[in-house]
């Protein structure tokens, strides 16, 4: 390949996961000479990194798809390419008038030899792909680092197990040495990633030893993970995560449905008392915890009194934040095939319902916080000249625009802007 015609722009849609991913792939096309642009008009290679998780998000990337149609009458060698789920989940798109190439979940090694030899196609995936050996360097503050890929729980709303395949986990040497060099290039947080991420296991070594090993690299000064399964849980895990300094005290854990019935149809394997057990264990052992879900509401069978039950589950649980979001159909999955959908308007209702009462919630426990001191590491830019950081227990907190990244501070909180505490510097922690 020349090196004039080796620009490329890629988008990210979705999830963290899918944010990781785009780094391997950045960090797989910088090896071999290949310089990233800002925008599809400068590039020679357009990638749309995908997401078909919901179907928002896939409307999205159609809608982009079509939008490049006159870069590609004006650009003809312009190359776009499909990445990600929905590469996988919507192999017909090779038939789109933009597309040359689609890139399912597992099949980025192959990119670059693709790139060389053909133009249009699928290109092929390693069924047991883990980017073990590759090493992500964003030079970032905060940085992901996946741990494990896939997942074998089969949620009947859920495309995942289809799209990323069974789980499989990194060899604990990969993901240490991984974490190392994300250290050395600037990176003070590090959130961990994986669809499933308790269920990590390599020869013996489990999430909770895991998380032990990459807390004790000098240098993380926060270490996090996304995203947890209730039935999936650890025995030791919240006593770890007491036990360590450096890991935050934040837990995002799905609950989907306050309903039984409605659990028991999503396949989720736990009930809302088991869930509610697991809530209580770990705000004992970590009384500050910062406790996020995600819900949907409207899914299939779902009657009023199920989404009364849901409603009445956050109240009692009292979630710090919430991931809310209306179901949608997903061809191909289980819940798509259920009787008795629910209609768009009710779905519509029930999550802005949802959303009215998590956010009084939100607004109470961040008022909470009113007149207590933080340590606070600031990890970016805020609005109206504010800066971000992160608490011991993954909070973001806001405050003055003096305060200096990567550097940790006390902060008092003494008011709430919208949802997020905001607090003045009281000195370096
Ligand atoms: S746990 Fe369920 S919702 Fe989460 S990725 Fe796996 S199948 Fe999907």
């Amino acid at each position: 390949m020349e090196k004039s015609k080796n620009k490329f722009y890629i988008r990210t849609y979705g999830c963290q996961m899918n944010k990781y991913d785009s780094e391997v792939i950045k960090n797989l096309l910088l090896k071999l000479n290949f310089r990233e642009v800002s925008s599809p008009e400068e590039a020679d290679y357009v990638f749309l990194n995908t997401c078909a998780v919901r179907e928002h998000a896939e409307k999205r990337v159609f809608g982009r798809l079509d939008s490049l149609k006159g870069l590609k009458r004006v650009k003809p060698d312009t190359v776009i390419g499909v990445l990600g789920c929905v590469a996988k989940y919507h192999p017909e798109l090779i038939g789109h008038p933009v597309v040359d190439f689609l890139a399912p979940p597992d099949s980025y090694r192959n990119l670059i030899q693709w790139l060389k030899t053909k133009r249009k196609g699928t290109i092929p995936e390693n069924e047991n792909e883990e980017y073990s050996d590759i090493f992500i360097s964003p030079n970032k503050i905060s940085s992901y680092l996946s741990i494990t890929r896939g997942c074998n729980y089969f949620c009947s709303y859920c495309v995942v197990p289809y799209t990323r395949g069974r789980i499989r986990s990194r060899p604990p040497e990969d993901i240490l040495e991984e974490a190392q060099s994300l250290v050395n290039s600037g990176t003070k947080e590090i959130i961990l990633l994986g669809q499933n991420i308790n269920a990590y296991h390599y020869n013996g070594i489990d999430f909770p030893e895991i998380l032990k090993r990459v807390s004790s690299i000098k240098g993380v000064k926060r270490l996090g993970f996304l995203t947890s399964h209730p039935g999936d849980l650890p025995k030791e895990l919240f006593s770890v995560m007491a036990a360590f300094d450096n890991i935050t005290n934040y837990l995002h854990l799905p609950l989907q449905s306050g309903s039984d019935k409605i659990l028991t149809r999503m396949n989720r394997g736990y009930k809302l008392k088991d869930y509610i057990k697991i809530i209580e264990e770990a705000r004992n052992l970590m009384p500050d915890s910062n406790l996020t879900t995600d819900i949907i509401v409207g899914f299939p069978g779902e009657k009023e009194e199920d989404f009364q039950k849901t409603l009445d589950a956050m109240k009692r649980i009292r979630f710090d934040q919430a991931y809310m979001f209306a179901y949608s159909n997903r061809k191909g999955t289980l819940s798509a095939l259920f009787p008795n959908q629910v209609e768009k308007k009710v779905r519509k209702q029930r999550l802005q319902r949802l959303i009215y009462t998590q956010n009084e919630i939100t607004r109470e426990k961040a008022r909470e916080l009113i007149g207590k001191e933080r340590e606070v590491l600031i990890l970016g830019e805020g609005k109206k000249g504010c800066k971000l950081g992160k608490d011991r227990n993954g909070r973001i907190i806001m405050t003055d625009g003096v305060a200096k990244i990567g550097t940790e501070y006390i902060i008092k909180i003494n008011k709430v802007n919208g949802w997020v505490p905001f607090g003045g510097i009281k000195k370096e922690a």
